[in-house]
């Protein structure tokens, strides 16, 4: 029975307290802290009375590392979710280290500023050195593994869908069906509809940052980078039908490649319509993607968070979605000398978890695994010491919590191959 400081109050993050207000046999209290404490009290109003888990609020600036050692000293939470935003991940993991508390996430540190020259000179030699050009890269949060380790503490990273169901999935085909993992397609498909001519599932800033960037996958022991949405296929998915997906880089790929050095490639797909693409190419052709600030009547604004602000928030997605989410991997490799390839995949229906929890798909799809991530090393069961992502443990616990947690998956033993 433990203690859990959640930090962020958007989309992913009401899931994931939904989730752990319904696993109070491992958490006992939450403290629910973000930069706009009202809507944490709204969201502790609308649970507490559905719940024996304590629920508390917070305000806290988490850019801002003595605030977090502020509040952490004062909570004094057994581990701390990350569910705010990735530019704020190196300030919680150095305060869950000032503190020695257990830190878990779901995506991985970009910075906010795009064009700081110090962070874009360690940038510029790593896209040199790897060959990918991503504003995200593992580097950062690695840089802390010796450090968490002797502070005998656990920082899991990445524990959403994809990445970490996504990775839990390879490290679970790994354990039970190959003997050699050699090529891992990577499906993300969202077959839902919210009836808006253009929105994003998540945030906009974030999701297209991702989605403009160029495509990157992992082939024999180094990147091959494309041009952005150069690579498209189609596929017929279960639950969703035929749709279009293009390759990206993504996030995984980089601790995927790591973690099994023997994957000949790992590629990552998405499906976007015609029509979010077409606005996407047109706010980006007039600069509305920029991170870069630009004055507008005497004061500097950013682009990309001005259109933020005229997006529709997907928070407020959720009653209008229709539709299914699939989203799993495709495994080839070998197991006692035979090739075989098997798709595990999960399918999750907008509409239910908007009954369920009053979320759609893709915050559930990502908020359900960060609360059982969190609870895995809250209650040591995952419980190595150091800097890890989720394929780094044993994936039994986490695919029957994926099971009894709202997110069940299959496992088809001849699937179509992506070619
Ligand atoms: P939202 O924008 O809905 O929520 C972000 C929250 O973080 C808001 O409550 C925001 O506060 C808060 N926040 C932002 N900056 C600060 C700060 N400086 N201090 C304190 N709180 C802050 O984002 P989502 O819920 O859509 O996404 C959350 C995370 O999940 C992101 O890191 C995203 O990349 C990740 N994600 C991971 C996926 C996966 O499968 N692994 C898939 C989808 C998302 P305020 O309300 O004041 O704005």
């Amino acid at each position: 029975m433990s203690k859990l400081l959640v930090i962020g109050c958007g989309g992913v993050a009401s899931v994931a307290i939904h989730k752990c207000c319904e696993n109070s046999g491992v958490f006992s209290e939450l403290c629910i802290a973000s930069r706009t404490q009202s809507k944490c009290d709204a969201l502790k109003e609308k649970l507490e009375k559905t719940t024996s888990v304590k629920l508390t609020t917070a305000q806290v600036d988490a850019d801002n590392v003595q605030q977090l050692v502020d509040l952490i000293g004062h909570y004094q939470p057994a581990a701390v979710l990350n569910v705010a935003l990735p530019y704020q991940d190196l300030t919680i993991m150095e305060a869950c280290l000032r503190t020695h508390t257990d830190y878990i996430d779901t995506a991985n540190y970009e910075p906010e500023n795009t064009d700081d020259p110090a962070w874009r000179k360690v940038y510029e030699k790593r896209c040199r050195e790897k060959g990918f050009t991503a504003y995200f890269d593992y580097s950062w949060q690695w840089a802390y593994r010796e450090k968490y380790e002797k502070a005998g503490i656990t920082a899991l990273l990445g524990s959403g869908f994809d990445p970490g169901v996504t990775s839990v999935f390879t490290a679970y085909a790994k354990k039970h069906y190959f003997d050699e993992i050699h090529y891992i397609d990577i499906l993300d498909c969202n077959g839902g509809d919210h009836g808006y001519p253009f929105a994003t599932n998540f945030n906009p800033e974030i999701n297209l940052r991702e989605v403009s960037a160029n495509g990157s996958y992992w082939e024999n022991g180094h990147w091959v980078e494309t041009e952005p949405m150069a690579i498209k296929r189609e596929y017929d998915f279960d639950g969703v039908g035929k749709k279009d997906m293009y390759l990206l880089h993504h996030e995984e790929i980089e601790s995927l490649a790591a973690s099994f050095p023997e994957a000949k490639r790992i590629r990552f797909f998405m499906t976007f319509g015609q029509s979010y693409l077409t606005h996407m190419k047109c706010l980006e052709n007039v600069g509305m993607l920029s991170t870069t600030p630009v004055e507008f009547e005497g004061r500097p604004i950013v682009p990309i968070q001005f259109l933020k602000a005229l997006l529709p928030d997907p928070a407020t997605l959720g009653p209008r979605t229709k539709g299914k989410t699939n989203i799993g991997c495709i495994f080839t490799g070998v197991k006692d000398g035979k090739e075989k390839s098997i798709y595990i995949y999960n399918i999750c229906d907008h509409e239910a978890c908007y009954r369920e929890v009053g979320s759609q798909a893709i915050s559930y799809t990502t908020g359900v695994p960060a609360m059982i991530g969190a609870a895995l090393v809250i209650s040591g069961v995952w419980n190595k010491k150091g800097v890890f992502t989720t394929e780094q443990f044993d994936p039994d616990p986490f695919m029957d919590a994926l099971n009894r947690f709202g997110l069940p998956w299959v496992v088809d033993e001849n699937p179509r191959l992506v070619d």
